[in-house]
């Protein structure tokens, strides 16, 4: 069974997806945590070329084939030999990152990107899709950990990489659970756990 958590900067995937696999360990199940990008160590050097802010001016097409070149390694080396072996795997961010920040934030189109990255992992698409929704704003006041990464974009593109996620989702419903991440962590916890119960096979 294979979960993406997404969202803009500051949302609190990480909290969340911590919480969400010791919970689903507790059931039982073998939980493969993940992330994107830097999963894998050629993913770890693709990090650190992406995020370096000698990187700034990167071409956009270059930095989306990067995100995309992350991704299909992760999901070749990690990704799918977890869920061969029946293991839940959770991964903090996946294509729909692509889609918001390279296709939405950027001037690259969605759709475009999308088919980059269904090429890059073979088309593996999620079970589910947690976005945790948040306005930049108060993404802002919860994000202390590395203020300077959303300093870094203007506001305006933080609002088009949301509203990104959300035509994601919007699209597709029934894969998605869209939850309001400015309430307490706790509180986002349990409308995801609410969701795993009735989709978690058991
Ligand atoms: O989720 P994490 O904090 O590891 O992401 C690192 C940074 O990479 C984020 O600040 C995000 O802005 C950026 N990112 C991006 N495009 C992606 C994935 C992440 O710009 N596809």
């Amino acid at each position: 069974f294979f979960i993406a958590v997404e969202g803009g900067d500051g949302a609190g995937k990480s909290t969340q997806v911590e919480a969400l696999a010791e919970w689903i360990r507790g059931k039982g199940h073998d939980v493969v945590v993940t992330r994107e990008p830097g999963a894998t160590s050629i993913g770890q050097r693709l990090r650190s070329i992406l995020l370096d802010v000698s990187s700034a001016g990167i071409s956009h097409r270059a930095e989306a084939l990067l995100y995309a070149a992350d991704r299909a390694e992760h999901v070749d080396s990690v990704v799918r030999p977890a869920l061969e072996r029946g293991a839940v795997v959770i991964t903090d961010r996946y294509i729909d990152s692509s889609v918001a920040y390279q296709g939405a934030g950027r001037d690259l189109s969605p759709v475009e990107i999308a088919r980059i990255s269904r090429w890059a992992t073979h088309g593996l698409v999620p079970h589910l899709t947690v976005l945790l929704d948040i306005s930049p704003e108060a993404a802002r006041e919860r994000f202390t950990e590395a203020p300077d990464r959303l300093e870094s974009e203007p506001a305006a593109f933080h609002e088009r990489v949301r509203s990104g996620f959300l035509t994601l989702a919007a699209a597709d419903p029934g894969r998605y659970l869209v939850v309001d991440a400015s309430q307490e962590p706790e509180e986002v916890a349990t409308v995801v756990r609410h969701r795993m119960d009735q989709v978690l096979p058991l």
